[in-house]
């Protein structure tokens, strides 16, 4: 089926509601993908940070299919040995003491926002339901996440918004304290802002945050949907900053692919949700538990996180090079392999022509290049982007002094 005929199937039975590249990608296998008619890319979008261990990983795929032999689905009426294998290798491995599951990220939010509502609401504090969170964050498409999130944009059209919401300016602390007020339930932060261009705070702030959360008792509620699961070089990336989070939200890696979220949080906020307030029907089923724990494990695995680190930092000074030849790139910003170069021009045009050469990027919040690779990047596809970069940027006037 070549372009032509997808394009247009896909207008006739599709909602429209993606702006999608013209390429449909059709098998891969690591950080390599290929389309319909047989071109090679690398993948450095990696399902927006979803596709963890890259495509195809083989142990990834000998546990989905081995669970799918088994048992694809049960209730969550039953006990899930899965679903209780995951929960522990995620709790051994965090500050968390329980873990919920569910299906995506803005879900994991959901249950997150439910969290801090009810937690109020048994101490008989009705009014302490109101949610501070950043301008400029994304936490998601549901109507509590679309109040969450911090970019009037994604709510236009959608109101009346879901009330209990409000967002102060991201990493300064001046602006939280004046903030918070007797009816803040909780603070819901990402460590570094995704969608919104890889934007990234002070560790001093976050154990600011963390201080003001102990001393008016409000929870501090972190979205790891993006950073999570070993993107950044720690298991979670709140650990950089050497705080302890009351809940964190996961999904995109954390099955590798495979639909998952999972809220994790202490006792006291755990304890908020009893039988009757949350569930799920898919959150946790045997399958995409056995997909999380098979990624989870290798995540986990000795040396794993440190050769995200090594890569990241490899990745990291390649751009910083580049950001010394070429005045088009403003600043390079990130962690671990969450990556991006803020340009002095919108991005998508790049994004197009590095296409045409091979490799593939995401442009976020305009003029920012987003480089969201599987863990399992090689140096080498690493030196291939940047070539690949190089040659885009300097295409589009990079050389050229801007200001
Ligand atoms: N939170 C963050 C930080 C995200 O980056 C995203 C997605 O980009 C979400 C929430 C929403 O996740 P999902 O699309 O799985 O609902």
């Amino acid at each position: 089926m070549d372009s032509k005929d997808f394009v247009a199937l896909n207008a006739e039975y599709v909602f429209n509601t993606y702006g999608r590249t013209p390429i449909m990608l059709v098998e891969g296998s690591g950080c390599v993908v290929r389309d319909s008619e047989g071109r090679e890319y690398l993948d450095f979008i990696g399902g927006l940070a979803a596709c963890s261990l890259g495509h195809a990983y083989p142990k990834l795929v000998q546990a989905i299919a081995e669970q799918a032999g088994k048992l694809i689905h049960v209730s969550n009426i039953f006990y899930i040995q899965p679903q209780i294998e995951i929960a522990r290798l995620l709790v051994e491995n965090t500050f968390a003491d329980k873990a919920f599951f569910c299906n995506s990220g803005a879900e994991a939010n959901e249950g997150a926002i439910k969290i801090a509502r009810k937690y109020f609401h048994d101490q008989g504090a009705h009014d302490r339901y109101h949610i501070i969170t950043m301008e400029n964050s994304f936490h998601g498409r549901t109507m509590a996440t679309l109040a969450a999130t911090g970019q009037t944009k994604y709510r236009k059209g959608f109101e009346p918004e879901v009330q209990g919401f409000s967002q102060v300016k991201f990493g300064v602390i001046g602006a939280l304290e004046k903030a918070v007020d007797a009816r803040t339930a909780a603070i819901f932060v990402e460590p570094i802002q995704g969608e919104g261009g890889v934007r990234m705070a002070a560790p001093e702030y976050f154990q600011a945050v963390r201080n003001l959360c102990d001393k008016t008792g409000c929870l501090l509620m972190m979205d790891e949907v993006q950073t999570g699961m070993g993107r950044t070089g720690k298991f979670l990336a709140h650990e950089h900053f050497g705080i302890i989070p009351d809940v964190v939200t996961l999904a995109k890696g954390i099955a590798g692919g495979v639909p998952m979220g999972a809220v994790l949080a202490v006792d006291k906020a755990a304890g908020a949700l009893v039988p009757g307030t949350h569930a799920s029907t898919f959150g946790g089923n045997p399958l995409c538990s056995a997909a999380a724990v098979a990624v989870t494990s290798e995540i986990l695995s000795d040396g794993f996180l440190d050769s995200v680190v090594e890569k990241g930092q490899y990745l990291r000074s390649r751009l910083e090079d580049l950001a010394a030849k070429l005045p088009i790139i403003k600043e390079v910003r990130g962690m671990g392999l969450m990556q991006a170069v803020d340009l002095r021009k919108p991005g998508s045009d790049i994004t197009v022509s590095m296409r045409d050469h091979g490799v593939l990027v995401n442009c976020t919040s305009d003029t920012v290049l987003r480089f969201l690779p599987p863990l399992v990047v090689t140096k080498d596809e690493i030196d291939k982007l940047i070539d690949v970069l190089d040659f885009a940027l300097t295409k589009a006037g990079g050389a050229e002094h801007e200001n």
